[in-house]
């Protein structure tokens, strides 16, 4: 489906199947005689197929094309190195190129393994088969331009300035008019979905902390309509942004009462466990792998966070990481 949502950006939208996100919005920018396409869907064939019937039925020219991606997240960067081939140039934040380039590359997954042990979690040799992330992530090679925070991107009417937003990943990318008050959010902010906050890797501390601090850079911008990547449109992003705070400050709550209600060490686990999750599962146990690993990365980056500020204490035993409580 395509609708041009304000003059000159449509938004095509991506299906997903079997996944619980349903759809991707990709957003195409027609300026003189060039196109801004944003992100792009899985490197799967109903994506494949969607994004190239829409970029035809609207005469974008791919090799006057620039493709930003806006974070590593397959549902986004799949397709890159297929549009890449095809002569469009990738726009990336290099940090988040570096970790695209990864995703295809099976020492990524071993080390994910690796970390998951540090949580308790013996993840074994074919934990990450049904990952997405593994699955639908560009193939081949491909070259790219940097863009980095501060930069501009104009194309037609609109003049894009990209603002940096760590947090859902280290290094995403968001891009706003502020004229116009039109702010392309991909990730960080949507609807009706909590953005998940993960963990990726000992080497990239404090993702919820960065998280919070990109909420609050972006609360006060003068935005009339942010344009998310999934689901509807966010006419009201202040108060949305407000929510996602008190959602963490909950959160955090949530976590810090478990460790104080046991008085045994607990490890990244243990806590997940312990949490509640809207998935259809009956239990831990029958958590699908990839949603395992998800729901482990978002007790770690709120352990870590109550760890920085004082709230529980850590410490380590041989490989693996536990929580206690402060008292
Ligand atoms: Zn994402």
């Amino acid at each position: 489906m395509i609708k041009e949502i304000l003059p000159g950006i449509f938004q095509i939208e991506i299906p997903l199947p079997k996944n619980p996100l349903k759809a991707l919005n990709s957003y195409l920018i027609i300026g003189k005689d060039e196109f801004l396409l944003v992100d792009t869907g899985f490197n799967r064939i109903e994506c494949k197929k969607a994004l190239f019937e829409a970029l035809d039925s609207l005469d974008a020219d791919l090799k006057k094309t620039q493709v930003l991606i806006t974070h590593l997240h397959a549902d986004h960067s799949g397709l890159a190195e297929v549009l890449y081939k095809k002569g469009a140039t990738l726009l990336m934040e290099p940090g988040e190129a570096q970790r695209i380039k990864a995703l295809s590359q099976e020492k990524n997954w071993e080390t994910m393994k690796e970390d998951l042990k540090t949580f308790g979690i013996d993840a074994g040799e074919d934990f990450f088969d049904d990952h997405p992330g593994k699955i639908y992530a560009p193939k081949g090679d491909f070259t790219y331009q940097e863009i980095n925070e501060g930069e501009y991107i104009v194309i037609g009417d609109y003049s894009f300035e990209v603002i940096l937003v760590p947090g859902h990943t280290p290094g995403m990318i968001n891009l706003f008019d502020r004229k116009k008050g039109i702010y392309i959010s991909a990730d960080h902010v949507l609807e009706t979905i909590t953005p998940n906050i993960g963990f990726w890797g000992y080497d990239q501390e404090r993702m919820l902390e960065k998280y919070l601090n990109s909420l609050g850079k972006v609360k006060d911008y003068p935005i009339t309509v942010m344009l998310p990547s999934h689901r509807g449109l966010i006419a009201k992003p202040k108060a949305r942004i407000e929510e996602l705070m008190a959602h963490h400050e909950e959160r955090l709550e949530e976590v810090e009462n478990i460790i104080n209600g046991k008085s045994a060490p607990l490890t990244v686990e243990d806590v997940a466990r312990n949490m509640d999750w809207r998935i259809p599962a009956k239990s831990w146990e029958d958590f699908p792998l990839p949603q395992k690993s998800f729901a482990a990365g978002e007790a770690m980056s709120h352990l870590e966070y109550l760890k920085d500020h004082g709230r529980i204490k850590a410490y380590w035993e041989g490989r693996v990481i536990y929580f206690v409580s402060n008292a």
